[in-house]
């Protein structure tokens, strides 16, 4: 048997974030500044609402706890998750703590978080990724209004995880036919759009990889890249080369035509400082990723991948 989890309602496409009916009394959480997030609401035409813009990039589970414990009195009757991942988090894990409707409303493509039963938050300084069906949005709203006004790098880096996603997740032994379904028209529509100069496109290919992948898991490629991550490379970037090497080593159907993305996209090639094998080691740790790559990988496979991104060998 197998499971495929979404959410209960997908608005998407044009004007569904004005056409999207919102409860009175929600609880709208974001990142934004109160002159981008005034703009944002504007349009979601809501008028009856709460409003809490203090969440912290990269939140921790103490932002988590001062949401519920400010408005818990209030009974929201929803929350609102609006923003990038961040916001997006910090809503799925406090909406399932506080028992009420999740609403999901990303507005940076790449991620696929809205679709996904994934949260990540700090926990004692810690990232953590977290996996529970109770993360999942009640509705998730995609609409590329967002995209005019996000800086043309995180667009670039956005654009470049859904790729990696839905490819890797393709390739993921914990696939299954739906979700590889999902994550090769994912990668159709994401190839188009950064082939074709469509970038309007860009959130419903991140939402179909969000499904694809969420619902199977990613491989080598963010194995590879967490080293880089660790470095302060942006978590897109670092896949531009981890990916393409991972897809070579795995003789992906995909690894010709993603490479030729990230070509077209552009991107610097990696430098590393940490040691090649004390990254191979780290790597190696890294069962969640490892464990469902198509082909089984050593630690002397991962320091010869590694050495290829650095030696621009991709
Ligand atoms: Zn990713």
């Amino acid at each position: 048997m197998h499971t495929v989890r979404i959410p209960k309602i997908i608005n998407f496409g044009k004007n569904a974030l004005s056409e999207t009916q919102f409860p009175k009394n929600a609880l709208v959480v974001t990142t934004a500044p109160p002159e981008v997030s005034s703009k944002w609401l504007a349009k979601m035409k809501i008028t009856d609402y709460m409003l809490y813009d203090k969440v912290e990039p990269e939140p921790s589970i103490e932002t988590v706890n001062k949401v519920m414990s400010e408005y818990k009195s209030k009974n929201p009757s929803a929350i609102i998750g609006l923003g990038g991942g961040s916001s997006l988090d910090v809503a799925k894990y406090s909406g399932a703590e506080l028992k009420i409707p999740k609403i999901l409303i990303p507005t940076t493509f790449g991620t696929g978080a809205e679709m996904t039963t994934y949260c990540v938050l700090k926990f004692e300084g810690k990232k953590k990724l977290l996996q529970d069906e109770r993360f999942l949005a009640d509705v998730a709203v995609v609409d590329s209004y967002f995209m005019e006004g996000t800086p043309e790098a995180i667009v670039k880096n956005s654009v470049c995880d859904a790729c990696a996603q839905a490819t890797e997740g393709y390739d993921s032994k914990k696939g299954n036919d739906l979700t590889r379904m999902m994550c090769k028209s994912a990668f159709e529509v994401l190839y188009d759009a950064i082939v074709n100069n469509k970038p309007e496109n860009y959130p419903f290919g991140s939402m179909l990889s969000g499904i694809g992948f969420g619902n199977a898991s990613t491989t080598l490629g963010h194995a590879l890249s967490y080293v880089f991550s660790n470095e302060g490379v942006p978590h897109g970037y670092s896949l531009s080369s981890c990916t393409t090497v991972a897809h070579r080593f795995n003789k992906s159907i995909f690894y010709e035509k993603f490479k030729e993305v990230m070509e077209k996209l552009k991107f610097d090639r990696l430098t590393l400082k940490a040691p090649i094998d004390q990254a191979a080691d780290i790597v190696m740790t890294d069962r969640g990723h490892l464990d469902p790559n198509p082909v089984p990988v050593t630690k002397e496979d991962v320091m010869h991948l590694l050495k290829d991104i650095v030696d621009g060998r991709l």
